[in-house]
């Protein structure tokens, strides 16, 4: 399979709602074959989500594209992942950041994401295994962050984890269906932007949702 070629389709139909140069450019240079299971790798480049273990999938690439895109990055910031998942929305904030910090709450997909990025030379991300406190602490503030998974309401955890004008993107709503929220910090008030419906899997912890275990190993 031509993946370079599929890449290359996939950048175009995205380029239909995605405007950010940025984040089309990202998208055409990572290797999404490379951040999913052998088994899947022939759909690496249809727009969906893909099995990647414990319940846990790879994003959709339109989704992760607007919601890159939703934390408006300039280039020269410290961002933060949280849900490494696969490691494949990392791999495409570290061509647009300057440094990106990613977690994740399953050891395993933490450390096979480490991996893949570490062998794709990546040398400005580092991956976590998360801790029950949601983000990262150690390396805040960020000026922007990014909640790969479906939340129940903005965790005051991660605002205080911003700078001054930072924006968090993150997925709020019920269990099963969420809107993508775009939360701007100005001192103490915050604006919120919409973004439309998604579907993402729960974010789990302390401010977020309790833990119901692997619900499709
Ligand atoms: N961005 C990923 C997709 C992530 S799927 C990619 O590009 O492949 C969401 C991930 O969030 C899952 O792997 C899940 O285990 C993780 N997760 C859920 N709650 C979390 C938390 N509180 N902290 C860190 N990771 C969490």
């Amino acid at each position: 399979m031509d993946f370079t070629a599929a890449r290359a389709r996939l950048v175009l139909s995205l380029r239909r709602e995605i405007t950010d140069e940025g984040v089309l450019d990202a998208v055409e240079k990572v290797p999404r074959e490379l951040f999913v299971p052998p088994s899947q790798r022939e759909y690496a480049y249809e727009d969906r989500p893909l099995p990647i273990g414990h319940g846990q999938t790879i994003s959709q690439p339109f989704i992760i594209a607007l919601m890159v895109q939703a934390m408006e990055l300039k280039g020269g910031e410290k961002v933060l992942e949280v849900g490494t998942g696969s490691g494949y929305q990392a791999a495409i904030l570290a061509h647009i950041a300057d440094y990106v910090v990613t977690v994740e709450r399953y050891g395993d997909l933490a450390d096979k994401a480490a991996a893949v990025l570490r062998r794709l030379g990546y040398a400005n991300i580092e991956v976590h295994e998360a801790k029950s406190r949601l983000g990262w602490r150690e390396a805040a503030p960020y000026d922007a962050i990014v909640v790969a998974a479906g939340a129940p309401m903005v965790p005051q955890e991660l605002l205080d984890q911003l700078k001054n004008m930072g924006r968090l993107v993150i997925p709020v709503g019920s269990r099963y269906e969420q809107d993508l929220l775009q939360v701007v910090k100005n001192d103490d008030d915050f604006t919120y932007r919409n973004l439309g419906p998604c579907r993402w899997v729960p974010l789990v912890g302390e401010g977020a949702w309790d833990d119901v275990g692997d619900v499709n190993p």
